[in-house]
């Protein structure tokens, strides 16, 4: 696999969430590096991880063409079983234990948003709302319902005959309102 959204940074100072380069559940799902047993590389940014799927996380260990390997961390994930069949899973952040749909690389260690304490982008609530309609809609084309009844922050399991390819695209929209979910209801909640 590859492809991951790779890193970026201000010209000045720190990146902000959305040029980060994070480690998405879903994607991993769709790639079918969620299931034990299961093993593959992401190229993240510059950085290649290799990964191993086991009953309830996975090991990644750092890759470098021409270096040895890096030490293999183990992040936990939670997998909750969905109302409609499949799973739901999270991400435990390493640092502070939390439930989260991606984790962020940052030099070579993966952690939360909030652990990172990432800055907002501007006019980030626009932003947002803007994320959420284009999720809804993602998502209700997926599900074959209306966007009214959806809540764009789940992206429904790849429709049996669609390509992966296809499926990655459309639930993107999906994933980039989830992502800034978090920091959207710190904003606005004060938590
Ligand atoms: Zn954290």
């Amino acid at each position: 696999m590859g492809g991951y959204n790779s890193g970026g940074h201000n010209r000045r100072g720190c990146p902000t969430v959305d040029q980060c380069t994070r480690l998405r559940l879903q994607e991993l799902k769709a790639c079918g590096l969620l299931r034990p047993g299961a093993s593959g590389t992401a190229s993240m940014g510059r950085l290649v991880f290799e990964i191993r799927a086991h009953d309830d996380g996975l090991i990644l260990t750092l890759a470098r063409r021409g270096a040895p390997p890096g030490p293999a961390k183990f992040v936990d994930i939670e997998k909750h079983a969905r109302a409609f069949g499949g799973f739901q899973g999270y991400f435990r952040c390493p640092d502070c234990r939390c439930r989260y749909t991606a984790l962020i690389l940052y030099g070579e260690r993966f952690s939360c948003r909030r652990c990172y304490r990432l800055p907002y982008q501007s006019q980030r609530s626009r932003t947002y709302d803007r994320l959420l309609t284009k999720a809804r809609k993602a998502e209700a084309l997926l599900r074959g319902i209306s966007p009214q009844e959806c809540i764009g922050m789940d992206p429904p399991d790849r429709p049996k005959g669609m390509h992966r390819r296809t499926y990655m695209r459309l639930i993107q929209p999906i994933l980039r309102a989830s992502d800034e979910f978090v920091f959207e209801a710190a904003r606005r909640f004060g938590v």
